[in-house]
């Protein structure tokens, strides 16, 4: 059979379902990526993901050149790069693994009932999650909206079943040549973007040489390790698991041979991830709203009121230090330790007041991990609007956060250096209780 496979956030050759399936019945078979940023408005990748993408792109390409493959990079509107992709390959079926944001998943939907009915075989597969979200549901058959008894139901319905192989044998392609990457400009003019490089290695063989050393030299530590910013102690597999150069099956069969006491912390934060886009699928406003309806006029600060407490913020000079350190690590690696955005997301939504909306746009241009599902629910639990979300009273003081988990400074000595501190923005006193105050009144 004549078949393309549609890579999107699969950019890797092991475990690929759809990829696999692909191989198996190709006579021909055109690997495409489409570059249609338009398309997932207003999410498009931000800044820090562009510059991943760029460079996930040119790993794979390099794969598949040393398998005698290549990659047919193209841009524009999906379904017309198709189209014309189908008419020069005169392909009978494609295949592609599925998304689950609200944008992607109108469009893959429109696409493939217009392809069916065209009489193009369709070939869709799971590359990026355990479960799919509409596989779990409470007993009266609703969607979960809290994390324990999602992931106890979620846990007792795993089957993973073997990793697939890494592809390696690819047959012939018919298509006509793709544009280079850096047509895309996906990392044109950025100088912010540069410095990404001295932290990150990109790419599936990079992804699976920083799974195997996690487990062998952190997983062990991790329920203690993974609270300190200070110490690499999580996996940070995060860019990694949201472009697809690793799927989390992969990560399971990694881990199966640990004791279950030392892996299920870190499993768990897998289960985490499955909850964000279980609550994504089900409830897709909430990239805009509160999940919690209460919560849907809540007087948060906005831009207008609010541009120079949120620029503060933005570039590390609240004059609160440890939120400051957090804030820096963001913009210098385009990430920042889970422990550090629950503290720096607490001062802006509840000391400072501001829209939690602000406060994920600035992490999705800024992230290399910039995820939707998990920074809409990241946000929402940290302002306390979530499913699941912290309670409202639940204000991290972030003196006491570094006392307990940065008590020999090193990460703020890290990310603050030794330059003068500013004033402090705000009494962390004083902000509290207002903020309290006025959640009080929501609640009430
Ligand atoms: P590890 O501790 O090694 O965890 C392993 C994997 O589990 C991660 O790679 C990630 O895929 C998943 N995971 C861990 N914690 C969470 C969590 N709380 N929610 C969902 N999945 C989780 N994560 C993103 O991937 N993209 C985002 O845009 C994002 N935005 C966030 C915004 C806020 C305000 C908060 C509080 C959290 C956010 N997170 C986000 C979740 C979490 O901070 C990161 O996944 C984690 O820090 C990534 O580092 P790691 O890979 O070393 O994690």
């Amino acid at each position: 059979m004549r078949i393309v496979h549609w890579f999107r956030r699969d950019l890797r050759l092991t475990d690929n379902p759809a990829l696999s399936w692909a191989l198996a019945h190709a006579s021909t078979l055109d690997l495409v990526y489409i570059h249609a940023p338009q398309e997932e408005a207003p999410w498009a990748p931000g800044a820090a993901s562009r510059w991943w993408l760029h460079a996930s792109l040119q790993a794979l390409s390099a794969q598949l050149a040393q398998r005698g493959a290549s990659l047919n990079i193209r841009s524009g509107n999906s379904h017309d790069v198709l189209q014309t992709l189908l008419a020069e390959t005169r392909a009978e079926a494609i295949s592609w693994n599925r998304l689950y944001e609200p944008a992607a998943l109108r469009r893959d939907q429109a696409l493939e009932a217009e392809l069916t009915q065209a009489g193009i075989s369709v070939h869709t597969a799971n590359a990026q999650l355990l479960l799919e979200p509409w596989q779990i549901a409470t007993k009266t058959g609703t969607p979960y909206r809290v994390f324990t008894p999602f992931w106890k139901t979620a846990r007792q319905q795993l089957d993973l079943g073997p990793v697939l192989p890494p592809a390696e044998e690819f047959p012939a392609s018919r298509a006509k040549a793709g544009l280079g990457l850096e047509a895309l400009r996906l990392v044109a003019g950025q100088g912010w973007s540069d410095k990404l490089a001295e932290h990150w290695s990109v790419g599936e063989p990079a992804a699976l040489r920083q799974l195997a050393n996690f487990v062998e030299q952190k997983l062990a530590q991790y329920a203690h390790g993974r609270d300190r910013p200070g110490q690499a102690g999580t996996s940070r597999l995060s860019p990694h698991l949201h472009w697809g150069e690793l799927g989390p099956r992969q990560i399971l069969a990694a881990v199966a041979h640990v004791e279950p006491e030392r892996s299920s912390p870190f499993v768990a934060e897998l289960g985490w991830r499955e909850f964000s886009h279980h609550l994504l699928f089900h409830f897709p406003h909430c990239t805009e709203a509160p999940l919690n309806p209460r919560f849907a006029k809540f007087p948060w600060r906005q831009r207008e009121s609010c541009a120079a407490d949120l620029g503060a913020w933005q570039q590390g000079r609240t004059g609160i230090d440890f939120v400051d350190a957090g804030m820096q690590e963001l913009w210098q690696t385009g990430w920042m330790h889970n422990r550090m955005r629950m503290i720096c997301g607490s001062l802006l939504t509840k000391n400072l007041g501001i829209d939690w909306r602000l406060g994920a746009a600035w992490f999705w241009d800024t992230l290399v991990d910039a995820n939707l599902a998990n920074n809409t629910f990241g946000w929402q639990w940290i302002a306390g609007c979530g499913a699941d979300a912290a309670p409202y009273f639940r204000i991290f003081n972030p003196d006491t956060q570094a006392d307990k988990f940065d008590a020999d400074g090193v990460y703020r000595r890290r990310w603050l250096g030794t330059a003068p501190r500013p004033p402090a923005l705000l009494d962390l006193k004083t902000s509290r209780a207002r903020a309290l105050a006025a959640y009080a009144r929501t609640r009430a």
